[in-house]
């Protein structure tokens, strides 16, 4: 397929679903107090555990839990996005600090979670009493994952989820090209593992933007933010077509073929340019 030689790693809080889907699912149940008063007595993670135990003493149900997921919200050009880019052959991922059931249960809601070959999260299941379990990606309490960015959280960092793929995408013979999608503090250590020739997407205004923009120079990959929906879609299919006409034009470079490359895509479900802002713009170098 055209888009064979594209991974594109998402990660999912206020990526793909435009809230945290741990503070989601705290405040609309009604126990934002009790989160804000143990926050500081321990790791996150260990936290939205110790809450669904609350909860589930409260008499709060996993289906509750799950119907609160499903309203949360979502972009509808990003869910177009990531079937349009799933359906042009692209390979799909995500990696993410939230939970598997979190994660599971909204994708399974809008139909996406078959576009995805790979969820990275930390492991959320069901218990015997119905009480939700959420454990550590990375089990911090038997040893440190070895990463020291103040930015990768104890349970959880994301470069060397990143690093896992790109030596097994390596393995392959054809070439791939990364896009990485974040917008949190935990995406500027992956965004550092991506090469020449990558892309990272960092959502504009948040915190690995901030990062990004006073740390431009550790950056690898080429910079294209993005602020919401509609520039999600128009910045990544932008990118696919781009890669896609690169591709074509190093295949026919090595066969010595001089016939012309068709950049346009025709057969691409392009989005409609609407403006400058259609396109993914460098970000400005700030000092
Ligand atoms: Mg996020
Ligand atoms: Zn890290």
């Amino acid at each position: 397929m055209a888009a064979a030689g594209i991974v594109v790693i998402f990660d999912f809080d206020k990526t793909i679903i435009d809230c945290d889907s741990d503070n989601w699912v705290v405040d609309e149940l009604g126990a934002t107090e009790l989160f804000n008063q143990l926050l500081p007595t321990m790791p996150w993670n260990s936290l939205m555990d110790r809450m669904m135990k609350e909860l589930h003493s409260q008499g709060i149900r996993i289906e509750d839990i799950a119907t609160v997921l499903k309203r949360s919200p979502i972009h509808p050009r990003i869910i177009e996005a990531i079937k349009s880019a799933h359906a042009l052959g692209c390979d799909l991922k995500i990696v993410s600090d939230a939970n598997t059931f979190f994660i599971e249960t909204i994708l399974e809601h809008h139909g996406l979670k078959e576009c995805f070959s790979e969820i990275n999260t930390n492991p959320g299941f069901v218990d015997e009493q119905g009480r939700l379990r959420i454990f550590p990606h990375h089990d911090f309490t038997k040893s440190s994952h070895g990463c020291q960015h103040s930015s990768c959280p104890p349970n959880m960092c994301k470069g060397i989820v990143i690093e896992r793929i790109q030596a097994s995408l390596s393995m392959e013979d054809q070439k791939k090209t990364i896009i990485y999608l974040g917008d949190g503090l935990g995406d500027f250590c992956p965004t550092l593992k991506l090469g020449d020739g990558d892309y990272v997407m960092p959502r504009k205004g948040f915190p690995v933007w901030d990062l990004i923009c006073n740390k431009r120079k550790l950056v690898n990959a080429e910079i294209c933010e993005w602020s919401d929906g509609e520039e999600f879609e128009n910045v990544l299919f932008h990118l696919i077509s781009r890669i896609i006409s690169i591709d074509r034009k190093n295949t026919s470079a090595k066969m010595g073929q001089l016939y012309s490359v068709d950049c346009k895509l025709e057969t691409m479900p392009l989005p409609v340019a609407t403006g400058h802002e259609a396109f993914p713009q460098a970000l400005s170098v700030l000092h």
